[in-house]
Formats: structure tokens, sequence, C-alpha cells
């Protein structure tokens, strides 16, 4: 892949100290201010070969890539995979000295913004191979493992799939049920079990498989292992039989299948990372994939405005073009305004990573939940500006209907994702707290040794620090980003000390909490993208983006607000008795016929 060949700066320098996570530490009333400013700059040099990579893709694209046959057929040529292994398209993410180009997280983030859009199944091809399939071996795997697989994956002549998921075992990962049992007389794990909607698994030769080695470890998570299971080059592996293509909603073109391991044998060398690791291993695989799942939806929604604005200014109702008409103009505002904030959010996030912030958990999931439910709503306005054609087949938003749906249930449901944003940012407030409670029996005592945040939980309520770092235009944004932020840590804190432990159960308020995190880091990030583009390009260059980033924010304010109130005034009780009925009953109890 001569033209992507990566540039220097594409690995940025790590930080000195490990500084805590961005969205952790708002739990507690703190804004890192040096993980959100200034706002990452993608080094010109980048953007260069990113650009010509682009190039490179969107011609390959157009000769190779049929997308609406691909769609129709259900099928995506095998031949064409082959080829994006030679353009370099496969190897995007893999370290140069194993084979790949090096890219760092924002580079590959971009091309998946390109990919997605072109043809879906392409992305989930690619994606599946890189964002999750590969990740085990780069993040845990040994030298020798990676000198033995990722030349081959780089190059393609290996696809790449992630095999956690099980029938039994979903959202509740941990719980599956494949075993890897070893037999010291071969010095080989055998596994049994099945795995479930397996991208790419018509074709992988590669698989990072997710499997328990039974044990009288207490903690079962302790028992689950990663496994490479390599099958030979005609795709077959004595015990690995690969199910039928299952038949799709979207994503026609992507192959997703059960893999079914019967006494499959497998080098105990295989193993990825440390016995006892997999769960840790599959969480941060996760972890690092779904930052480019909201880049997939930048891209997607970049196209939708593309189209509605197309449409909206050529169609004429009432001797009028309807882009004139304000419902119209609202939606395309919306739609903008939430791309540019999601835009700001995953690019941060990928400035994050590339700097080596070693916790970016939240931020990653934020991008995922916000983007695709962002995607989602865009394409649906986009379709409706399209009027009657938006519902017609020959016009694409069908089809980006049905192909983005998946992304707001696959790589962690946006339920469970709404959880791990709160409950992990619980679990370190709780360690806070245990502190304060501490320091409280022996105030003077512990007085030195104290954290920040205990330091001001003692002298009583929670603010939050002050953004000093947003542009002075932009002051009452930030202002009203820390009133809301302090809001959200004393809420965070007062739902924790009610319920405990229980708090895990408490999902009414739980999302809550989640969807005003999402909107903080959402404005959060906006705020430092526009800043550096003032201070960049002048106050009166960077106009549209500051209206935008205010337009942006007041919106989400209204959204915190609610959320907020409704942590105090719900009608949860309610929720919870009406559901318990319509369960009782079996479906709609209440038909005015009956
Ligand atoms: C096209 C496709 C491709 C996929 N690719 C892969 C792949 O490559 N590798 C892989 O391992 N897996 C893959 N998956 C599986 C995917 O990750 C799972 O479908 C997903 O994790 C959800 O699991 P589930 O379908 O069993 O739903 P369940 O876990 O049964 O969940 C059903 C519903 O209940 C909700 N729910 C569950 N628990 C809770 C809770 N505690 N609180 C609130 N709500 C909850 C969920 O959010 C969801 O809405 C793929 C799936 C599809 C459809």
């Amino acid at each position: 892949m001569a033209s992507a060949k990566p540039a220097e700066s594409l690995t940025v320098p790590l930080l000195e100290e490990e500084p805590s996570s961005l969205l952790k530490s708002l739990y507690y009333g703190h804004v890192e201010e040096d993980l959100a400013f200034p706002y990452p700059e993608i080094p010109a040099d980048v953007k260069e070969t990113v650009a010509a990579f682009s190039d490179a893709y969107r011609e390959f694209d157009a000769a190779n890539v049929d997308s609406e046959k691909i769609d129709r057929e259900h099928f995506f040529p095998r031949e064409v995979i082959a080829a994006m292994g030679d353009l370099g398209v496969m190897g995007m993410t893999i370290p140069e000295a194993y084979g790949g180009s090096g890219f760092s997280s924002a580079a590959y983030c971009k091309m998946m913004e390109l990919i997605g859009p072109l043809d879906a199944a392409a992305s989930i091809i690619v994606g599946g191979h890189q964002s999750i399939g590969l990740k085990p071996l780069i993040l845990f795997g040994s030298d020798a493992q990676k000198r033995k697989w990722l030349p081959d994956l780089a190059a393609g002549k290996l696809v790449a799939a992630f095999a956690l998921t099980e029938p039994e075992s979903g959202s509740d990962a941990a719980s599956l049920k494949t075993t890897a049992v070893y037999d010291a007389k071969t010095d080989e794990y055998v596994l049994n079990g099945t795995k479930q909607w397996i991208s790419n698994g018509g074709f992988a030769r590669f698989f990072s498989v997710f499997a328990r080695v039974p044990s009288d470890e207490k903690d079962k998570h302790r028992e689950i292992c990663c496994f490479a299971v390599v099958t030979a080059p005609d795709g077959t592996l004595p015990g690995l039989v690969r199910g039928p293509e299952e038949k799709k909603l979207g994503l026609c073109g992507s192959s997703t299948t059960q893999i079914i391991f019967e006494n499959c044998r497998i080098p105990a060398a295989n193993l990825i990372g440390e016995k006892g690791h997999g769960f840790k291993i599959a969480v941060e695989t996760l972890n690092t994939g779904r930052t480019s799942l909201g880049a997939g939806a930048v891209g997607g929604s970049k196209a939708m405005i593309k189209l509605a604005v197309e449409h909206a200014t050529q169609r004429k109702q009432f001797k009028t073009r309807i882009a004139d008409f304000e419902m119209i103009r609202h939606k395309i505002t919306r739609m903008t305004a939430k791309t540019y904030a999601l835009e700001a959010m995953v690019y941060l996030t990928t400035g994050l990573i590339d700097r080596g912030v070693p916790d970016y958990s939240l931020e990653g999931a934020c991008c995922k939940v916000f983007g695709t439910e962002s995607l989602w709503e865009n394409i649906n306005d986009a379709l409706q500006i399209a009027g009657g054609n938006g519902f017609m087949n020959e016009y694409p938003y069908g089809r980006a209907l049905r192909d983005s749906r998946i992304n707001m249930i696959f790589e962690g449901t946006n339920e469970i994702l709404r959880l791990l944003l709160v409950l992990s940012g619980m679990k370190e407030l709780g360690d806070h707290l245990k502190e304060v409670q501490g320091a409280l029996k022996k105030p003077l005592e512990n007085r030195g040794i104290l954290t920040e945040y205990a330091h001001k939980r003692m002298k009583g309520v929670i603010t939050s620090d002050k953004l000093t770092r947003v542009h002075p235009v932009l002051r009452a944004e930030a202002d009203l980003f820390s009133k809301y932020a302090g809001v959200f840590a004393n809420a965070a804190e007062t739902i924790l000390r009610k319920h405990g432990k229980k708090v895990v159960d408490r999902e009414y308020q739980q999302e809550r909490l989640a969807d005003v995190i999402i909107e903080l880091y959402a404005q959060l990030a906006t705020l430092s993208r526009v800043t550096s583009a003032i201070e960049k390009k002048g106050e009166e260059k960077a106009k549209g983006e500051i209206e935008i980033a205010r337009w942006f924010c007041h919106e989400s304010k209204h959204r915190i607000v609610a959320a907020l109130k409704a942590l105090e005034r719900n009608r949860d009780a309610e929720t919870t008795s009406i559901s318990e009925r319509v369960y009782e009953a079996g479906g709609y109890p209440y038909d005015l016929w009956e």
C-alpha cells in the first residue's frame, strides 16, 4: 500500500504520567482539562496520508465493489476481499513492524468514516477483522504470536473474526459456556461449544475465541481465556464447523454465521494473553472497537446530510423550495449539529487513545451510543425530507436504515453501554466516598493525604471545576457545562448513597445519568473543538462553528435538565407496575373493543 505509507507523526508521543479518565473524573466534579484541551490536532502529513489512501480506496470501491449487487445477492465476492488485502485495507491498524501500516486510531477512524457509507458490508469485513477480530492479538499477543500471524492478517491472506457471543450468552458475555480443556499429553486445548452471529464467520481463517478453561476458581470470570484458532488455507480445521449464513435485516452482503467447535484441538501456544484474562481481553478489545463505530456513524451522517440538502434544495412545493420551510431547516440544522458534536467526540476520543491515555472506555461508549443513535435519527430525518421518495427502494434511505439498525445492538447493546457508563463511573466514585468516610473518622490526621474530591466533599456540596480553556466567546456555554457537571456529580453521589450496592438494579436512574454524561461529553468535545477552530481561524471565520456550538449546547442543556429533573420527580413506580400488568396479560391488556 505505497500510497498509504504512514507518516512519522501517525504515532503520537505518549503521555509521561497516566492521568485518570476524563469522564470518570466528572463523577466527582473534576474536569481533566488537560485531556480535553487543546482539541487534538491532526498533523498535516497524517491528513495527506489519509487523503491519499481515501482516494485510492474510493477508486478501488468504484471499480470493484458493486454495493447494490452485494446487498441484493447477499454475497460479498471473496476476490474483492483479497484485493482489499492487496490494497492494504486489512492492515491499517497493524504495526509496521508486523507488516501493517501502523495507522493511529484517528487515521483508522477517518478511513472507517469513508468505508461505511460506500458499502456497509465492506465496513463489517474491515471492522470485524481489525476493530475486534485481530485486536486481542495486537493488544495481548506475544511477539512470537504477532510475528506468526500479523503479517498474513495485514495482507488479508488471513481474515479475522471475533467469537464471543453464544446462543445463551449475549449481553451477559461472562456466562459463556464454550469450554477449552487442556490435554497435557499433546499440549493442546480441546474446544467444545457454539459461537453465534460471528461476523466474517463464513470465510475468516483467524478466530479470537473466548472459552472457559474449567477450574476450581470461585470467580468464574477468571476461567475465561482467549485463543487464536487458525484454519488451514482452505478454511478447514478438524472440529471447526461453520454454520449456514444468517438471513439478516441489513448488512446483507456481510457474512454472519455460527462457529461450532466439536472437539477442536488447538496448540496450547495459541493462548492469547494470560490464562484467565480472557474476559478482560474481550472487554478491552470492545472498548477500542467502539470508537470506530462512532466514526462510521459520522460518515453515514455526513452522507445523509448531503442527500437531504440535494433533495431539499431541488424539490419545490407551494412554489417554494422545501429547503426554505422552517420545519425542513430545523431538521437540516439538527442533523448538522449532532454530526458536528459526534465528530468532535470521536476525534477527541481518538486523541486520547493516540496519546496513550490508558482508560477511554467511557468515552468510547459515548461515541458508540451517541453515534449510532444520531445516525439512526439522521437517516430518519433525511428520509422524511425526501418524502415519498424516501420510502422507495430505488433511493438509499431504506437500505441505510436496515444497515445501520444493528449498530445499536452489537459491540455492546446501547442499554448495556449505558449501564457501563454509570456503573464504572460510580465504582470510582464509591472508592472516593470510602476515602471520605475514612477521613471523616480522623479528619485532622487525614487532611494531608486526601484527594481533591475528598477535600471538596468534606466542605459540603460538590461543585464541578470551571472550564478555564474554552474561548471567552463561548463563556456562557462553558459555565452551563460546569453548572450541570456539578449537578450531575451530586446526583450520582446521592443515588449511590441512597441505593448502595443495589444501585446496579436501579436502571431507570442509571439510564438518566448515562444520558446526562453522554450529553456532557458531547458538549465538552464541541466546546474544545470550536475553541481550537477560533484559535486557528479567528472568530470571524469560525462564526459558523460558534453558532453550531451554541445551538448544540442549548439543545443539549434541555435534554440534561429533563433527565436530571426526572431523577427526582418521576413515575418509576408506575413504570414498573404498568409493565408488570402487560407482562401478566401477555400483551396489550386494554383493547377498547373487548
Ligand atoms: C449482525 C450481527 C453481527 C454480530 N457480530 C458479532 C461478532 O462478530 N462477534 C460476536 O461475538 N458477537 C457478534 N454479534 C452478537 C452481538 O454482539 C449480540 O447480539 C449482542 O451482544 C446482544 O446480545 P443478544 O443478541 O444475545 O441480546 P440479549 O443480551 O439477549 O439482549 C436482548 C435485549 O435485552 C437488553 N438487555 C440485556 N441485558 C440487559 C440489562 N442488564 N439491562 C437492560 N437491558 C438489558 C439488551 O440491551 C437487548 O435490548 C453480532 C450480532 C449480529 C446481529
